[in-house]
């Protein structure tokens, strides 16, 4: 059922079938380079493509555009398979721009033969001098009329190892005067004595992006390659290459742009990205402070809120930046249905139960969500000492202050309900423990009068001599500046924020104990929480993945 109306690209799909395409000749593909970790923008692309293949049941490739070994691993391919899958999604095939290497050279030699394509020996600087402006035409290389013997000898000579990079280029003979300048006889291949991550030395001649990406959509029979705008000047460059191939027997896939998404207090670019890895800025691609898929894994998001956030913003036709609280939103409405309710204590205040008997311990029955009710219960411990949060104890505070203050009443989530009786202090004037009575007849769920007995405020505690120690990361946004990158006297570096990450130590009730890394919990009136993979058996380690917007009780 329609839950929400066609995006521009759906239409373009609805018009292609009412125009004579049939459903089984829909194809899509999710094309990244593997020079670093996906990100959140990605994620947008991955929910398109893979979203298409879903509605009209067409496949969808995951195709890595491995056409520089400059820059590009393995661990990054990896990598990108583990967080596509992640989100949920399967690829039909996985495809590689590599595995075309020797059909794109057999269709650059047919190119050089019909005159379509020259061998420049000009240095890069030089060709890039003769391009000319938008306004004025460029400069035909010297080389531009050179035999088709010469060039084929020529490009064989590259693609045998016989000359250093740089030496010569392989150029499609287009038109110097174009008024699109990608037009004016781009460079189809560049010598590289690069070992490449799968094809090894087997080459070192790469082909271009342009040569590259519509003639592999072409190998797959992708019917539309969506891309982002950048490219909108290219698609005539794409158009161009498939015209000089095409047998019109098969499906000729057609290039479509959709806005880049980015979003706020962030860098959406794994250049960008790699930047903060490598200079310490942030402990690898995984950090919980990244915007990549696996940073946003490793803080607690889950792949529904991803694609829930990507299906909210949707696909745009004009560039924009996304508010990083409308993802956040998104974990936390989701969390909110699955985390379990545990409690934890962050920044520790002793509270002593003076009437509770020394030694005794009792095992409080506790909801584990209330938004699940299949989610049942477990017991908390209770005893005479326990730790309440330091801000929510007062020795004075006006009638809207409904923590605890001295001579003043709240209920212990689970527990009973204490007064405040008396306060210690340190020599700086610091409360370092309360000392409270309880009434034994409120127990939370004992259907006592007293019990049922309304007090304003409800507070979260652990049982000081159950507590488990654990480390907890709080994490603020890793920029001071909504749009870092978009400063046109200033690098993004320079608004890198010095305080994103706080590690404290907090005490949690002792069913975490067991806790595994991925384990993920809403630590009552704190936020959701997360364990870390640095977590091991006797060091607990969270992350706080959000803030709860809304308290329970104040
Ligand atoms: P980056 O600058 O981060 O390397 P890219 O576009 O070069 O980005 P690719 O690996 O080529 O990265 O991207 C794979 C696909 O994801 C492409 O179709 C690309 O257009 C799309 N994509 C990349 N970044 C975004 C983004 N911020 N929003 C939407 N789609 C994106
Ligand atoms: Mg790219
Ligand atoms: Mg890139």
């Amino acid at each position: 059922e329609e839950v929400r109306s066609l995006n521009f690209i759906e239409h373009i799909v609805e018009e292609d079938l009412r125009n004579g395409y049939s459903r089984e000749s829909l194809r899509f593909r999710f094309p990244p380079e593997p020079n670093g970790y996906l990100h959140i923008g990605h994620a947008s692309s991955i929910c398109l493509n893979f979203g298409l293949g879903q509605r009209y049941n067409a496949p969808v490739n995951l195709r890595f555009d491995d056409t520089n070994p400059a820059k590009e691993e393995k661990e990054y391919v990896d990598a990108i398979k583990d967080d596509v899958s992640w989100l949920g999604y399967e690829w039909d095939t996985e495809c590689y721009a590599s595995d075309y290497f020797q059909q794109l050279y057999n269709w650059a030699v047919e190119l050089i033969k019909q005159g379509k394509a020259y061998v420049d020996s000009q240095s890069s600087e030089a060709i890039a001098s003769q391009k000319g402006t938008p306004t004025e035409a460029g400069t035909e290389s010297p080389f531009r009329n050179r035999s088709v013997e010469e060039n084929l000898e020529l490009f064989e000579g590259m693609k045998n190892g016989e000359f250093a990079e740089g030496a010569h280029v392989l150029r499609a003979k287009i038109n110097m005067a174009s008024t699109n300048m990608l037009m004016r006889d781009p460079v189809m291949y560049r010598i590289l004595h690069k070992p490449h991550h799968r094809t090894n030395t087997d080459w070192c001649i790469y082909p271009m992006y342009d040569w590259t990406h519509g003639e592999s959509d072409y190998i797959e029979q992708v019917s539309h390659s969506l891309c982002t705008l950048e490219f909108l000047p290219h698609r005539e460059l794409y158009d161009w290459f498939l015209d000089q191939l095409v047998d019109s027997k098969k499906l000729r896939p057609k290039q479509r742009e959709f806005a880049r998404r980015n979003l706020s207090h962030t860098v959406v670019s794994k250049r960008k990205l790699l930047q903060l890895v490598e200079s310490g800025v942030v402990n690898g691609w995984d950090d919980p402070r990244m915007p990549t898929i696996s940073g946003l894994r490793r803080r607690g998001y889950t792949p529904e809120s991803i694609r829930n956030f990507a299906d909210t913003i949707g696909i745009a036709k004009r560039e924009n930046v996304v508010d990083v609280s409308l993802l956040e939103f998104h974990v936390r409405e989701h969390l909110n249905k699955i985390a379990p309710r545990v409690m934890a204590v962050l920044n520790p205040l002793k509270l002593v139960i003076t009437n509770y008997e020394k030694g005794k311990e009792e095992w409080l029955d506790a909801e584990n969500n209330p938004e699940d009710e299949s989610a049942g219960n477990r017991k908390v411990p209770f005893s005479r000492e326990l730790y309440i949060e330091q801000e929510d104890f007062k020795e004075e505070a006006n009638r809207k202050f409904f923590r605890l203050k001295l001579g003043g009443e709240v209920r212990l989530k689970n527990g009973y309900i204490i007064k405040a009786e008396s306060c210690t202090k340190d020599e700086d004037g610091n409360v370092i423990e309360v000392q409270c009575t309880f009434d034994p007849k409120s127990r939370s769920g004992s259907g006592t009068d007293e019990s049922l007995r309304k007090v304003k405020g409800t507070l979260h505690w652990v049982s000081i001599p159950h507590a488990v120690t654990a480390e907890v990361r709080l994490y603020d946004r890793l920029f001071n500046d909504a749009t870092p990158d978009g400063h046109k006297n200033k690098d993004f570096m320079d608004f890198i924020n010095p305080d994103s990450l706080q590690k404290i130590t907090g005490y949690v009730e002792p069913s975490l104990k067991e806790a595994k890394p991925g384990d993920q919990f809403q630590f009552q009136r704190l936020g959701y929480f997360n364990v870390d993979k640095d977590s091991v058996e006797g060091h607990l380690v969270f992350n706080r993945t959000v803030t709860l917007r809304d308290t329970w009780a104040k």
